[in-house]
């Protein structure tokens, strides 16, 4: 979420292609593959998406080329990571690095109070300041937060981020010993390239 931006950073700056897994799910739902048809039936009928067809889905656009690619947003979840490294496992499969995000809760939080979007139109800049009115600068408008720490969905994605059992960090570190790849925390685009050179 907030990363978005770094990490596009971080893929230009390594040259490697961003992938965010719900691109790759709208795109298959609108080419209506099998997949994709598969995909569209689980949402419309308010299911979440099952670990198996994400990783069929990874197979198929992913991991199908030895391009550099960042795979964004997965996996969120401890089981997630278990089909992942399964995947990666039965189809010899190998990873560079796994990149989690480095931040205690208290970092987190003021990070999230800070990112701002324009209150008169979404396609201006978001914006993360510590300015306390900030105002948009291509229409001068007054910013929203964009994120409300009050709002129980935040408050579930942020508390499962740190889940010991089940969260991302545990499924990032799974991930990394499983295909045996460098776990390395994401702090700023540029420590984590010079991290990625040293490897
Ligand atoms: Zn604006």
């Amino acid at each position: 979420m907030v990363w978005s931006e770094d990490l596009g950073t971080l893929a230009s700056m390594i040259d490697a292609e961003l992938v965010y897994l719900g691109d790759l799910i709208s795109h298959e739902v609108s080419i209506e593959s099998e997949l994709g048809k598969a995909f569209k039936s689980i949402m419309e009928h308010g299911n979440l998406v099952s670990p198996e067809l994400v990783s069929s889905l990874l197979i198929k656009r992913f991991f199908n080329d030895s391009s550099n690619k960042i795979l964004a947003h997965f996996p969120r979840t401890y089981s997630h990571a278990e089909y992942l490294s399964q995947l990666l496992i039965s189809n010899n499969i190998n990873l560079d690095a796994v990149l989690a995000i480095d931040l205690d809760r208290q970092s987190l939080n003021k990070k999230l109070l800070n990112q701002f979007h324009c209150s008169n139109d979404y396609s201006h800049p978001n914006i993360e300041t510590k300015e306390v009115n900030p105002i948009c600068t291509v229409c001068n408008k007054p910013l929203f937060n964009t994120y409300d720490l009050s709002n129980p969905a935040l408050i579930n994605t942020i508390e499962s981020y740190y889940e010991k059992a089940d969260g991302n960090l545990s499924a990032a570190k799974l991930i990394s010993r499983v295909s045996r790849a460098n776990f390395i925390h994401f702090s700023t685009p540029e420590d984590v390239k010079r991290k990625l050179y040293e490897l």
